[in-house]
């Protein structure tokens, strides 16, 4: 087969939600079993995924051993990966900005790979992390940053 090919092939398969590559490894540590702290904790949490397990996601997210996992993982869809994705560049990023929500809570606002932002608020964390479209990505802080940062602009000298 060549490489073009096989890679075509493995992307339909993707597609149909089959992956090869993850089935034969899960066969294989099945039967050798070979379980990672990680893969055992996964394995119970997709099981009967409830509050307090995905408390503990929100923890152990931030290891890259674990995003490993979960890529790996056979009940894990690109939603969820996407999700981990973003929490462990949150974890990682640098701040480049802190706003106050209406609250009076303060949150942090993160540079993202490809320049997008995060923030450490639950909007951003639960429902926007993982949005593909580009309009969903922002919550009302991080908004609320950049069109400060375009004002800010537009006054200026030109
Ligand atoms: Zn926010």
């Amino acid at each position: 087969m060549t490489i073009a090919f096989k890679a075509a092939l493995e992307d339909e398969l993707t597609k149909l939600g089959f992956s090869p590559y993850k089935q034969l490894r899960r066969f294989v540590r099945k039967a050798l079993r070979v379980q990672s702290p990680q893969e055992k904790f996964l394995e119970e949490h997709f099981k009967k995924p409830n509050q307090a397990s995905w408390d503990k996601f929100q923890q152990v997210v931030q290891d890259p051993k674990f995003s490993r996992e979960v890529k790996l993982h056979p009940a894990s869809d690109e939603k969820l990966q996407r999700f981990i994705g973003s929490m462990n560049q949150m974890h990682n990023g640098n701040v480049v900005a802190t706003v106050q929500g209406d609250s009076g809570k303060s949150y942090e606002l993160k540079r993202m790979r490809g320049g997008r932002l995060g923030c450490t608020c639950n909007d951003w964390r639960f429902k926007r992390s993982h949005q593909n479209q580009r309009k969903e990505q922002d919550c009302k802080h991080i908004k609320k940053h950049l069109e400060a940062a375009r004002a800010h602009r537009s006054s200026g000298v030109s």
